[in-house]
């Protein structure tokens, strides 16, 4: 049975053959303890992890030693919102967030909230764009921490990270950022963005799932997160557990790809994402959700009037495999909370679709999504019509 075009690179993407590859000879062959100082096997680990420490600074404008590996996005996020939490608890117990943000910093900022810290969620607005001036008004003597992502794994807006930065520079406030989806697709650069913190992934750009990273600034600020991992010390101590050689060389490789391809990768999916969209808008009564232009290249998000969500999911399934508004949290069948943010009606969130485009999606299939897309919709119509 042909299997249904994968378009949900924003949940996973596969892993690159290429970063298969560098990752292969460190399962069997160097498979040694990076932290065994002692014989070889330890050392040509240590140098390996050591290089792909170099490649992850680089990639976003810092030092190998700002670099915390952790086991992903999520564990990024709790460490920088929870360890700075900790860390400052003397200076402040405010924290500042926005209400799109991806559950694994809402949650920790709500389990944060359930032990007396206060968190104020912005809202966004009617493009998914956070606004400044509500930023600004929502510092306090108390706030030690903002966090505000740098690309929304739904709706694809990239956030003002720089402006924001800026803000929270100028008060003295540490910025948190988590560039899950963001890293490898656009340029990050913590020193002329003035972030303190950033989480980042492998698995979202064809790295493999498990492996992530903590930026912690070392520098203007010196800034200080609580571990929430005890153990052997590893990672300045701020992160124990035995350093995971085959996934960190792999993570590295695929930031390395991501950044040689960027600029004409960036050029391709905005092109096979504005053929979709030219397709789809050719429908009546269908909305593009988030900023038209300030977004990830790959993403693509619709909601569509006079159609039941689910039914539309089921009639577009044996053709692509897309997330809908509704399935963004596996655990819940509530309706997006990106989408209720933006304003929408229960139903129409319900009624949305998410096309994460990737590196090994050809023209060929975003027409094909195109032309079922339409005809699944026209014919959901016609029968609404006829009941
Ligand atoms: C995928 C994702 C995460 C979670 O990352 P994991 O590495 O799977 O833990 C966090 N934030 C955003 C924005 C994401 O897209």
């Amino acid at each position: 049975m042909k299997r249904p075009i994968y378009l949900d690179c924003h949940a996973t993407t596969p892993v690159d053959e290429r970063v298969v590859a560098a990752m292969l000879p460190y399962f069997t062959e160097h498979f040694g303890n990076p932290s065994s100082i002692n014989h070889v096997y330890g050392w040509e680990t240590e140098a390996a992890v050591k290089k792909a420490r170099e490649v992850l600074a680089e990639a976003i404008n810092a030092t190998p030693e700002e670099i915390v590996f952790t086991s992903g996005a999520t564990e990024a996020n709790n460490l920088a919102i929870k360890g700075v939490a900790e860390a400052y608890f003397q200076k402040g117990q405010h924290i500042i967030t926005v209400s799109t943000e991806h559950s694994a910093v809402i949650d920790p900022c709500n389990y944060l909230k359930s032990m007396g810290f206060e968190i104020t969620f912005l809202p966004v607005q009617a493009d998914g764009l956070i606004d400044l001036n509500l930023l600004e008004e929502a510092f306090r003597d108390d706030t030690v921490l903002v966090s505000v992502m740098a690309a929304n794994n739904e709706i694809g807006v990239l956030q003002p990270l720089a402006e924001i930065g800026k803000i929270c520079r100028e008060r003295n406030v540490l910025f948190h950022t988590d560039a899950a989806q963001a890293l490898g697709k656009i340029t990050l650069d913590v020193e002329s963005m003035n972030i303190d913190l950033m989480s980042m992934t492998a698995h979202k750009l064809y790295g493999p799932k498990g492996i992530g990273a903590l930026y912690v600034r070392r520098r203007n600020p010196r800034v200080k997160v609580a571990p929430q991992l005890h153990g052997g010390g590893h990672e300045r101590g701020m992160r124990s557990g035995t350093l995971y050689t085959p996934q960190i060389v792999g993570f590295a490789k695929a930031v390395e790809v991501a950044l040689q391809e960027q600029t004409t990768e960036c050029e391709r999916l905005t092109h096979l994402r504005e053929i979709l969209w030219e397709k789809l808008s050719q429908l009546e009564g269908i909305h593009l959700n988030g900023h038209p232009t300030q977004r990830l290249p790959g993403n693509l998000n619709v909601s569509v009037e006079g159609v039941d969500g689910a039914a539309l999911l089921l009639g577009l399934q044996p053709v692509m495999a897309v997330s809908s508004g509704a399935a963004c949290s596996s655990a819940s069948t509530a309706p997006s909370h990106v989408l209720m943010a933006l304003g929408h009606s229960e139903k129409l969130a319900y009624a949305s679709i998410r096309f994460g485009i990737g590196r090994f999606n050809t023209i060929e299939e975003i027409e094909q999504v195109g032309e079922h897309f339409v005809s699944t919709v026209q014919s959901l119509r016609k029968q609404a019509s006829l009941v």
